[in-house]
């Protein structure tokens, strides 16, 4: 389980800058950069109404991760302790980032 900031308030799935899933997944198969991946399971919240009623925040979630690159990536999970998802005012996935992603020297 990995603890997880997200600051993408403008997802379905955010509540104080957390992520209301259990588990999410980072894109980027090919990614060298933050900002060639992306969080997968972004839904906009269009019209805000209904903005988490019936979801709680989780501080620590299960992250499937397609960047293979990445140094926290094993076997497509990630293993980071903690990771930021950013994206502020995203309107579709590829706004979003992680933003812990870092390259395998
Ligand atoms: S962008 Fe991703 S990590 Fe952030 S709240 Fe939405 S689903 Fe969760």
């Amino acid at each position: 389980m990995t603890r997880l900031d997200c600051n993408v308030t403008s997802c379905l799935h955010n509540s104080d800058n957390y992520c209301c899933k259990a588990a999410i997944i980072v894109e980027g198969p090919k990614a060298k950069d933050t900002y060639e991946t992306s969080c997968g399971s972004f839904d906009e919240n269009k019209d805000g109404a209904f903005h988490n009623l019936f979801k709680t925040p989780e501080s620590k979630l299960e992250v499937d991760c397609e960047a293979k690159n990445c140094v926290f990536n094993e076997d497509r999970h990630c293993n980071a302790e903690h990771i930021g998802i950013a994206g502020d005012g995203a309107s579709e996935s590829e706004q979003t980032e992680c933003a812990s992603f870092k390259i395998r020297s």
